[in-house]
């Protein structure tokens, strides 16, 4: 799964980057979705874990283009875990207040506590991204918030906080497909907002511009993934593998109690 890795420094240019590949799962979709359950299973026995033994924080950030798929990714690999250790928080349109104090003002709150998961449908990303694209700030404010984001998270890395960025990497043709099913049925009709049908019009403003947020801030402690996401079960099993092996990693033990429980009696 290191390939999707974007290493310190390289340059990411989406248009080079394939978002139909599938080389990294030898199977097809129902093994991935066999296996899927399998990997949402142990994801939610390391949660508990990580809960548990309250060492560690964790923050993952789901990014794509509309359609591209983060809200289904949350459901389908986060169905088995604990909701209690879990912060779902989707940042949309920033409202008046917000608007009225700094841009991670409204970031920092959800940033996960010690034991937790903060799961971020969208971020702090859009401020270097809608807000360039959509000219919502002149271009010398966008440019050095890639610098405050950096630091920003490696500040949270520094304090114990382990940090996934996710890009769900589909077509412009992807995306027609996508959006033409939820104009074919009915019940899909409420996913559509208007902004969808404007926003593709931008595209190629929104891959430049992702295209440099990614090569701007994947460090280190806190690299970007940019997963292929065409194939809807291929995202989701590459998404959960690397969230599953980041988790095992940390090799959260249960703690020891602070008294010796055995014999003790109830009355
Ligand atoms: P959705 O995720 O489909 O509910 O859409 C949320 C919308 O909020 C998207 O169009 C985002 O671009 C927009 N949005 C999120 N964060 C910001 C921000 N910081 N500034 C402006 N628009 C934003
Ligand atoms: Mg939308």
């Amino acid at each position: 799964l290191q390939p999707y890795r974007i290493s310190t420094g390289s340059e990411v240019d989406l248009a080079n980057v394939s978002s139909d590949d599938q080389l990294q799962f030898d199977g097809g979709k129902r093994d991935a979705k066999r296996y899927l359950k399998e990997l949402a299973a142990e994801i939610a026995e390391l949660q508990d874990r990580l809960h548990a033994a309250k060492k560690h924080r964790v923050l993952i950030v789901l990014q794509g283009m509309d359609t591209a798929g983060k809200d289904s990714t949350i459901r389908d690999i986060f169905n088995r875990t604990n909701p209690l250790g879990l912060d779902t928080v989707s940042f949309a349109k920033p409202s008046d207040e917000e608007l009225a104090h700094d841009y991670l003002w409204r970031i920092h709150e959800h940033a996960p506590m010690l034991g937790g998961i903060s799961i971020f449908n969208r971020s702090h990303y859009e401020d270097v991204v809608v807000v360039r694209v959509k000219k919502l700030v002149p271009e010398q404010v966008w440019q050095r918030r890639y610098y405050h984001i950096r630091a920003f998270e490696q500040m949270l890395a520094d304090e114990g906080t382990i940090i996934l960025k996710f890009f769900l990497h589909i077509s412009k043709d992807e995306q027609r497909d996508r959006l033409q099913e939820r104009i074919d049925i009915e019940e899909k009709h409420w996913k559509l907002a208007e902004a969808d049908f404007t926003e593709r019009r931008f595209w190629d403003d929104y891959q430049a511009a992702w295209g440099q947020a990614i090569s701007e801030t994947s460090t280190d402690q806190a690299p970007w993934y940019v997963v292929p996401s065409n194939r809807r079960w291929y995202r989701k099993v590459v998404i959960a593998e690397i969230i599953r092996d980041s988790l095992k990693a940390l090799g959260s033990e249960y703690p020891s109690p602070s008294f010796d429980p055995t014999g003790m009696l109830l009355t």
